[in-house]
């Protein structure tokens, strides 16, 4: 198991040590402004982790909790107000946005230096072109899992499936960067598993639970799985978990769902040489380098 837990873990306590001598060194501390719109449970699970997660490291927050009616133009106030605020290092906007807001003309309006999520066109135009300031969290993170479990990057055929902003486009920019052969799939792409195969890094960023069989794996494969997906029929629990079904179970039972990947458990693990949990794999990367690009944000900014 690639565990994710042990790696932010890592991440999170040099993003702390870091906080506390800028501190000492410079007597300030950086802040994430977290924005809030509507009431969505899972967006607002979401803000409440990122912004406890702050608090751990030491960095400040705040969070800015909107009705689900804000308009676009008072969205804008916002937005506006936190990049002209030199207290706030980072901003971030929980997506998605209500329907009746146009996330692209939000993510636009934030200050590209004070964009830690890294969506504003000038942070994605910068990864494109090989010189990341910025990079999106997830793809950030599932790089440092590699990095920090000696997986070579370089020359390894990867294959990434998936090509949304947030994680599959990103992903493959880095690990191109980062010279592997990549090859981008999606749902138009023919024969699957013929290309996936191939790969000696596979990631999976789909949003199917267990789309990625056994026979889509080459033998020895190093398997990332980014998909966040419920279970919530208890009798498929034995196939997909094996041994880690009763505990499944159990979750299902209690609150209806358990989670699982993109990827098919039981059968990647006969094939794979290594593989992310789901839950405890790049989920818990995420937020941590959300932490480490606040405090980016502020050191760039702040010029120290
Ligand atoms: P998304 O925007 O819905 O993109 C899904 C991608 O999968 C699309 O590019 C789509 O292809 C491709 N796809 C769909 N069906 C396919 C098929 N049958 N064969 C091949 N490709 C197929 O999703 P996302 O935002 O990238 O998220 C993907 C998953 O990761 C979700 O489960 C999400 O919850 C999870 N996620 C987790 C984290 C984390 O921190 N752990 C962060 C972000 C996302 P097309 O482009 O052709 O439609």
């Amino acid at each position: 198991m690639l565990d994710g837990r042990v790696t932010a873990a890592e991440i999170r306590r040099e993003v702390g040590a870091e906080v506390s001598r800028l501190k000492e060194a410079y007597g300030f501390q950086p802040r994430l402004a977290a924005v809030l719109v509507g009431d969505d449970p899972a967006s607002a699970v979401y803000v409440r982790n990122k912004v406890r997660a702050c608090e751990e490291v030491g960095l400040a927050s705040e969070q800015f909790m909107l009705a689900a009616s804000t308009t676009t133009g008072e969205l804008l106030d916002v937005v506006d107000g936190l990049n002209r605020n030199d207290e706030v290092d980072g901003i971030l906007v929980q997506l998605p946005l209500p329907k009746h807001i146009n996330d692209a003309i939000i993510i636009e309006a934030i200050d590209p230096a004070k964009d830690v999520d890294a969506f504003h066109p000038t942070n994605v135009g910068l990864l494109a072109m090989g010189r990341p300031r910025f990079v999106p969290c997830t793809p950030a993170g599932i790089i440092e899992l590699l990095d920090r479990n000696q997986i070579e990057i370089a020359g390894a055929n990867a294959c990434v499936v998936g090509r949304s902003q947030i994680v599959g486009r990103p992903v493959a920019s880095l690990l191109l960067q980062r010279h592997a052969t990549v090859t981008i799939c999606h749902s138009r792409t023919r024969d699957l598993p013929a290309l996936t195969r191939q790969a000696d890094i596979l990631v999976a960023a789909i949003g199917r639970a267990a789309f990625i069989r056994g026979d889509f794996i080459k033998p020895g494969a190093t398997v990332i799985d980014v998909g966040v997906n419920q279970l919530k029929d208890v009798s498929q629990a034995p196939a997909l978990f094996g041994a880690e079904a009763e505990h499944r179970v159990e979750a299902i039972e209690k609150r209806g769902y358990a989670l699982i990947g993109d990827v098919h458990p039981v059968e990647a693990d006969r094939v794979a040489g290594k593989r992310t949990p789901v839950p405890g794999g790049v989920g818990l990367l995420t937020i941590a380098m959300l932490m480490k690009n606040t405090l980016q944000a502020a050191k760039w900014r702040r010029g120290v």
